[in-house]
């Protein structure tokens, strides 16, 4: 289960944007985006490195952020971030809406989305320590997909953690999307439904990323 190990403020800086992966940290003054936002290495301030003769950014440019953004943000590796869309491709319907929807029902992002954590790093971390379990079954594979009907739990065992014990009151404070739902109280969740695009994030360009993938 290879994951990114290198610094993570680096990543939003390289997008040129927070991509908010670090949870609360994200939102204090502490952000590496908010004292630096401009990309790393020796070109980051000129920017000069993906843009034309022209100046203007390359479609190639374009289409690989689009790409590494949606890899970072939902922190995938490359080899497995292309075994999604090989997947989304030979769903019906469109690749691009098949692949946020793939990468949404990640279980470590429904961990996040249910507000079980305060970042999808957090919650890969959670279920890879087997603090949840799935329908019933304890399970610690954060890429796991979710179908609608699922169950989602806190284990039993691990409720009387700390960090489980003040998570109550953390996550009353954060919202979830209409395709879920959960309980505090039993600490546990559904996945009712497949999201729609308009409850993903819409910062993301799924358009950009089948275009980078559809080259020759
Ligand atoms: Fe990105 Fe969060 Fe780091 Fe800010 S603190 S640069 S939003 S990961």
């Amino acid at each position: 289960m290879a994951k990114y190990l290198g610094p993570v403020c680096k990543l939003c800086r390289r997008e040129g944007e927070k991509l908010f992966l670090k949870g609360e940290r994200c939102f204090t003054p502490k952000c590496g985006f908010e004292k630096r936002s401009f990309a790393p290495g020796v070109h980051g301030k000129s920017g000069s490195r993906s843009r034309t003769a022209t100046g203007r950014e390359s479609d190639f440019a374009r289409q690989l952020r689009a790409k590494q953004k949606a890899r970072r943000v939902y922190g995938t590796m490359e080899r497995q971030f292309r075994r999604y869309y090989e997947t989304a491709q030979q769903r019906r319907g469109l690749t691009g809406l098949n692949l946020l929807q793939l990468l949404e029902t990640r279980l470590d992002n429904v961990v996040f989305r249910m507000g079980f954590s305060s970042s999808r790093a957090e919650a890969r971390l959670l279920v890879s320590h087997g603090h949840f379990t799935v329908n019933g079954r304890r399970t610690d594979v954060p890429s796991m997909l979710m179908n609608a009907g699922d169950v989602i739990q806190v284990r039993e065992s691990s409720r009387s953690t700390t960090y489980f014990k003040e998570l109550v009151d953390l996550a009353e404070k954060r919202n979830f999307p209409a395709w879920l739902n959960r309980d505090l109280k039993s600490l546990n969740g559904t996945v009712l439904r497949l999201p729609e695009r308009a409850e993903i994030d819409g910062n993301l360009n799924e358009q950009l990323i089948v275009e980078f993938y559809s080259r020759r």
